[in-house]
């Protein structure tokens, strides 16, 4: 059995995600911790999300009862908590179910020095969870508790200081933020007001029925704020998932600003500012190699998942680091994706005088298509597919990936579910749709050999 899929455990609350399972989990990180000398103190927090105090509680006993000292952060967004571990304490532990639907919940391990919890880390974790080895202290040794409300200020203040600050005060721009009654409500909102923007809100008040809209910040959930935008005359719209590690933007137009767009336009001003390497999973658009290259930076792929980025721009000193789904990583600032770090770089980007919806028009047209295809066997079925291409050259950075001279193809089993991912992209509309074909053709073909 895994309990750690690709962003931490998650499951339905009280269902799948149990009081339980956080304080058994709270005792195997502490036994983790003391098995490697890593330390005694742990920062704890959460999401807004109706169960976060439940399972806040029980990890936090967990931990307490393998000795150690716990410092419970509050509601904040799990790059808030980041970056609080990396300055205070040891490890963090972060109540959240990200950009799941409202009944989910889950618990991610953060390292001390504030970036996500290695595979390795979590594989004991987990080892250590199912044998229930627990160190268990003697009484005079069990933990000590406190609480700390400066995270959220502290990391605000630091986007601040790292951003250009008049630049941005004298745009004047208004701004609607969304962070859909999750853990951004407390920081976007101000952060931008600390920009001299003016703000709009919606869904800001935070709760954990998520009355607003769903926590993922996708187009077709996003109907209020590009409305809001349109109708008060905006320069853009904000958005985060439910524990705003993620971003998505609306133009002044009322668009959304699809993720591909939004990594290319980043890597571009980054790069105008500071040449380097830039990092990105092999699942993104070439929109970002073209820009990377025009910008005279060199484009590194990577795995697919924000911890195998994040890994790559520290070990080759990239300037800057993300995946198309709005997880955008600024190293400057912190090794994680960061949702309200990404915003204010964006206000830097719309305060150059350019209205977002031009700059998105000036960036390489490129059609991408994406399918999924279920699929139980998901090794011997790769196993297949790869036999099939063998006379093609194929890049193994993850899944299947064949490069044509017009486009590519890419085919990866999922982490976490019984299904294959299939990504095609060309210039052309009709060959990124004849490459999906072929690619789900061939995976067809192997699942029912
Ligand atoms: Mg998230």
């Amino acid at each position: 059995m895994k309990l750690f899929g690709t962003n931490g455990v998650r499951g339905i609350a009280n269902r799948e995600m149990t009081a339980d399972m956080a304080m058994a989990l709270g005792k195997s990180l502490g036994t983790y911790m003391q098995r490697h000398n890593l330390g005694l103190r742990v920062t704890v927090g959460r999401d807004t999300r109706i169960s976060g105090d439940m399972l806040k509680s029980a990890a936090i006993a967990g931990l307490l009862s393998t000795g150690r000292e716990v410092t419970d952060a509050g509601v904040l967004p799990t790059p808030a908590l980041q970056y609080y571990v990396r300055s205070h304490t040891d490890a963090g532990v972060m109540i959240t179910a990200s950009h799941n639907p409202r009944e989910y919940n889950g618990l991610k391990i953060v390292a001390g020095d504030g970036t996500e919890f290695s595979r390795s880390g979590e594989a004991e974790v987990e080892d250590i969870y199912f044998s229930q080895q627990f160190h268990i202290a003697e009484w005079e040794r069990t933990g000590s508790f406190s609480r700390d409300s400066t995270a959220l200020k502290t990391y605000m203040d630091a986007i601040i200081s790292l951003v250009d600050l008049d630049l941005i005060r004298n745009a004047g721009l208004t701004v609607v933020v969304d962070p859909g009654c999750g853990a951004s409500c407390e920081v976007t909102p101000l952060l931008l007001r600390h920009l001299g923007c003016r703000v709009i809100t919606l869904n800001a008040q935070p709760d954990g029925t998520f009355p607003g809209r769903a926590p993922e910040p996708t187009k077709d959930v996003l109907t209020d704020l590009m409305n809001t935008v349109k109708a008060s005359g905006a320069d853009l719209g904000v958005a985060h998932d439910g524990d705003a590690d993620r971003v998505a933007f609306v133009d002044e137009m009322g668009e959304f600003l699809d993720e591909e767009d939004l990594l290319a336009l980043m890597a571009e001003h980054v790069l105008r500012h500071k040449k380097g390497k830039v990092v990105t999973p092999v699942s993104s658009s070439l929109q970002i190699r073209d820009v990377t290259e025009s910008m005279g930076g060199e484009l590194i792929w990577t795995a697919v998942g924000s911890i195998d980025v994040a890994r790559k721009m520290i070990d080759t000193g990239a300037v800057f680091g993300g995946e198309g789904n709005g997880g955008l990583i600024f190293p400057e600032f912190q090794y994680c994706r960061d949702g309200a770090m990404t915003a204010a770089r964006m206000l830097e980007i719309v305060a150059g005088g350019r209205k977002l919806s031009e700059l998105k028009s000036g960036l390489p047209v490129y059609y991408n298509i994406k399918i999924k295809i279920r699929c139980n066997n998901l090794d011997d079925v790769i196993q297949k597919v790869a036999c099939a291409l063998e006379e093609q050259e194929v890049d193994t950075t993850d899944g299947l990936k064949v490069w044509y001279p017009d486009g590519w193809i890419l085919i990866r089993p999922s982490g976490t579910e019984p299904i294959i991912r299939i990504y095609a992209e060309s210039k052309s509309p009709d060959r990124a749709e004849e490459l999906i074909q072929y690619g789900s053709r061939l995976v067809e073909k192997c699942s029912n050999e």
